[in-house]
């Protein structure tokens, strides 16, 4: 039912859960409610939502980004670690996947936490730049359309403060960014970015082998 991480046997990932999984209640409801939509693999693993809680809780987040929301699981493992006056501008173009989310996050109480724009990321992200809120944010979470990845990427950047960390998630495409010939745009829109990580000197990188790859830059 999870998107468990490429390469690990399931017994190990079975063990993995068994011994470091504290998903809250809240939480585990709506995994259960989003296995029975038809896009179900959209929604990240549990064990990487405990992560991104974990991160943001260590680098002190008070204002993130999430691009691409889906029912809403991993904004809502997000919005838990915010202070009360933190924000979570979430960004999404589906109404409907979003109701579901909007449930459980007015379950979970978090709902004043989460500004949810439904519009292209990409404007929600330009207005918030021209709304003077360049520098301001501490946390990205890109999880949307593979081919607007690198805008994505460099709108949360000019978003972010120095030392303010952006997550990208599905950095390995199933599997499929090490195919050379591969013809899908969506794989070769990743692999094009995974190289331009690698050179970008305005980050310090780590890619994790967690769930289907997540990639974590943090601005220099
Ligand atoms: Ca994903």
């Amino acid at each position: 039912m999870s998107n468990q991480s490429i390469g690990l046997p399931d017994e190990l990932h079975e063990y993995l859960l068994s011994v470091s999984l504290r998903e809250p209640d809240v939480m585990q409801r709506l995994r259960a409610e989003t296995a029975e939509y038809p896009n179900s693999k959209m929604q990240i693993a549990p064990e990487q939502g405990q992560f991104l809680q974990f991160l943001v809780r260590l680098i002190g987040a008070r204002r993130t980004l999430e691009i691409g929301v889906f029912t809403g699981y991993s904004a809502l493992a997000v919005a838990q670690e915010l202070p009360e006056t933190g924000t979570l501008v979430a960004c999404d173009v589906s109404e409907d996947y979003t109701q579901v989310a909007r449930r459980y996050w007015a379950d979970a109480g978090v709902a004043d936490r989460i500004d949810l724009r439904i519009a292209p990321a990409e404007e929600t992200l330009s207005t918030l730049l021209e709304d003077g809120q360049a520098g301001t944010f501490d946390f990205s979470f890109i999880d949307a359309d593979k081919e607007t990845y690198d805008t994505h990427y460099e709108q949360s950047l000019e978003l972010l403060r120095p030392g303010g960390v952006i997550a990208l998630d599905n950095m390995f495409r199933g599997g499929r960014v090490t195919d050379s010939d591969v013809e899908d745009e969506s794989v070769r829109a990743i692999q094009r970015l995974n190289e331009k990580l690698h050179d970008d000197e305005r980050v310090d990188l780590s890619m994790l082998p967690l769930a289907d790859g997540v990639t974590l830059a943090m601005k220099r």
